[in-house]
């Protein structure tokens, strides 16, 4: 199997042993019983069998290979959301005395957790200019234990350099945390280009219907055996029925992601050349600054993209509400194209004049772009800038 899309039905789902069923049971169970209390001890020791699902499930299990397969990691862990999953992740990592550095354009709550939560626990963190690696190279210091980054980031469709950053990272033994949330798997697989964690919402591309919160990180099995660990105390463990949900996404993850590159493309060229629109961001525009980079590490260019309309704040809240086959709603990665426009809904912390500084103007409207059928959303997005 080596295929993306036979990959995504087939990969570590085997027909259940005892029943043949073709398709992973969902195994709702909070604890497990044994029949031989011999049986306990190696389970403890998470030798053999299950305990209680907040450890470990037969269906979490499935879900958690497949990823781990798919990101070329050891083995994965499954949370109740990507919030969860990337704060586990990062305290599974520090102790007293420890060091975090991330990049300014990162995901509103993982900002949150950055700039606000860990120093307030005394953890010293450092925020850099996303695209500057010298202002990172100054940022890592003998206790940094994590670095954390997007690529692409949210809203602004900035890349970061992952080999080179993982080789900042690891020169002072720090680990690299790759949010892969915007690009999926199919598109980039950073434990490939030296990260040692990859995290998700898997709310969003591995899921792909917008029916589910959950989130994922894979590592090698040793890290991921220790974010299990602080998973076990934390508890933010995904339930068997949306673990299903989420395997049963992933099965067409590969088919949709690639229509999704090919509908944002289609898309990004339209929106490039009309007279409404200041800017595209989208790496797979020639004209994106680094076009080169992203074709160095992304195997595909991704269904986020982001516009600058000429105009002001009620310009483009007309543009958006002006959209019929696209929806103004939060969230991203899923069949149906949404757009929203951030300093009204997801970047309302940042004043205006660190979002302007970010690259975030009030008519910046970004674009998750669906499966729909390319020229009924060039369509759509034609009549929506004609009523602005
Ligand atoms: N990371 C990125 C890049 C996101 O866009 C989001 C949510 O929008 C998250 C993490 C958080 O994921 P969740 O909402 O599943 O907790």
């Amino acid at each position: 199997m080596t295929g993306d899309s036979t990959r995504s039905v087939h990969e570590a789902e085997p027909y259940d042993e005892e029943t043949g069923a073709l398709v992973t049971p969902i195994f709702e169970t909070s604890t497990f019983g044994f029949t031989k209390a011999a049986d306990v001890r190696p389970a403890m020791a998470g030798e053999r069998g299950y305990v209680y699902s907040r450890w470990d499930n037969p269906t979490v299990v499935r879900l958690e290979k497949k990823l781990a397969a798919f990101e070329k990691g050891g083995d994965g862990a499954a949370f109740g959301s990507g919030m969860a999953a990337i704060s586990t992740t990062v305290f599974s990592l520090i102790q007293k005395g420890s060091h975090v550095v991330g990049i300014r354009d990162l995901y509103g709550g993982t900002y949150a957790l950055l700039s606000s939560l860990l120093p307030r626990l005394g953890i010293e963190t450092t925020l850099v200019d996303t695209t500057d690696l010298d202002e990172m190279a100054r940022a890592v210091r003998k206790n940094t234990k994590a670095v954390l980054i997007e690529t692409p980031t949210n809203p602004t469709l900035k890349l970061v350099d992952i080999p080179k950053v993982a080789k900042l990272a690891h020169g002072v033994g720090a680990a690299l945390l790759v949010d892969n949330t915007f690009a999926s798997p199919i598109n980039q697989t950073p434990i490939s280009l030296g990260a040692d964690v990859v995290l998700h919402s898997a709310t969003k591309y591995l899921n792909g219907h917008a029916d589910v919160v959950a989130g994922m990180a894979v590592a090698s099995e040793k890290k991921a055996h220790d974010i299990k660990m602080m998973r076990r105390e934390f508890g933010g463990t995904l339930d068997p029925l949306p673990a299903w949900l989420v395997l049963r996404g992933m099965k067409t993850m590969a088919v949709r992601v690639k229509q999704q590159n090919v509908n944002a493309q289609a898309l990004a060229e339209f929106l490039s050349t009309h007279r409404k629109v200041k800017t595209v961001n989208y790496p797979g525009l020639k004209t994106h600054p680094q076009y080169a980079l992203a074709k160095r590490q992304m195997k595909g260019f991704g269904g986020m993209l982001s516009l600058d309309l000429r105009g002001g704040m009620q310009d483009a809240m007309r543009f958006t509400e002006s959209l019929k086959v696209a929806s103004l709603a939060a969230s991203l990665g899923g069949v149906e194209t949404l757009v929203s426009q951030p300093a009204l809904m997801t970047h309302t912390q940042m004043s205006a004049k660190e979002r302007e500084r970010t690259g975030i103007p009030d008519t910046l409207v970004r674009v998750s772009v669906g499966i729909e059928d390319a020229d009924d959303l060039v369509s759509d997005f034609e009549q929506a800038l004609s009523a602005v």
